[in-house]
């Protein structure tokens, strides 16, 4: 998934904790085998090669992550969207060329974005594309519920104080010992701490433009796409989201910052989290 994961436990001795963790870290590595949008042998671009075909039955992890997208999707009137894949592609290729895709690159990719154009039958627990060419990119999404299913490994071994970080995803079980929570800096665009907070389970994840981002003609693109442009955000933003869980928490963030404050705040509202916007206009 791109970043280095991070479990810090509390354990009866050593033992368990190192077993607990070597478990913990093999859910991880297996999401990423599932998920990823790097390795052409995943689950999930399996899916993206044969799913215009016919619908194609998925497992448990990929159908549970995709239905969670979507419910997303349509919650943020389409702000977030994993069908981005397309656009997330010609980001990469401008961060390496350093120019921007032409208006007919983006118009063609634009005919493979839109999370309608992904269906799934819950009764079959299938996936069927609407057009051949379609690039679903979980990167949004995946490492929250990473994190979350490192925490249910860690608790069958019954550890309850626990924290998970995947890079700016967090989960949190119970506090460690004699504390009420876990100390969670939320730090200012320049990485200066803002506020601390204490927190126990829940989760906690950052999204922004400000640490992945390419510069091209003296304007700024965020690696967060706005689906409604196919570009990279110019704005310069920093959301934080605090939710019951890490996949919500994830994918919320990245969802805000396409969102903005006024319309984020919002919808953070009807999943029960807390958002914290740091937010400038670069235009
Ligand atoms: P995060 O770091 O969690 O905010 O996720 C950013 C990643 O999500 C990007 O690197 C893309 O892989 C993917 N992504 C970009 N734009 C969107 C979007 N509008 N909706 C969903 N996922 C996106
Ligand atoms: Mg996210």
């Amino acid at each position: 998934m791109g970043v280095a994961a991070r479990i810090v436990l509390y354990a009866p001795n050593d033992y368990i904790a190192k077993w607990a963790c070597s478990r913990a870290f093999l859910r991880i590595a297996q999401l990423e085998e599932t998920m990823s949008d790097y390795r052409s042998d995943s689950e999930l671009m399996w899916l993206c090669r044969e799913g215009h075909l016919a619908p194609v039955r998925v497992s448990n992890d990929l159908f549970f992550v995709l239905r969670k997208a979507l419910e997303l999707s349509q919650r943020s009137n389409g702000a977030f969207d994993i069908t981005v894949g397309p656009f997330v592609s010609l980001w990469r290729r401008a961060r390496k060329t350093k120019q921007m895709p032409t208006e007919n690159e983006l118009n063609e990719a634009k005919k493979l974005v839109g999370w309608q154009k992904v269906q799934l039958d819950d009764s079959n627990q299938t996936v069927k594309l609407a057009v051949a060419g379609m690039k679903l990119d979980l990167g949004g999404i995946a490492k929250g519920y990473a994190a979350d299913c490192a925490l249910k490994v860690i608790k069958k071994f019954g550890i309850s104080r626990a924290l998970i970080e995947l890079g700016g995803d967090i989960v949190l079980g119970d506090p460690p010992p004699d504390r009420k929570g876990w100390r969670i800096g939320i730090l200012d665009e320049k990485g200066k701490p803002k506020k601390v907070l204490e927190l126990a389970n829940c989760a906690v994840s950052t999204s922004g433009s400000t640490e992945q981002f390419i510069e091209i003609d003296g304007r700024r693109y965020a690696h967060i796409i706005d689906p409604k442009t196919g570009l990279g955000l110019t704005k310069l933003v920093l959301v934080t989201v605090i939710a019951k869980d890490g996949i919500t928490a994830d994918s919320l963030a990245t969802a805000l910052c396409v969102l903005g404050e006024k319309e984020g705040r919002k919808l953070a509202e009807t999943y029960g989290s807390i958002a914290f916007f740091q937010e400038k206009s670069l235009d």
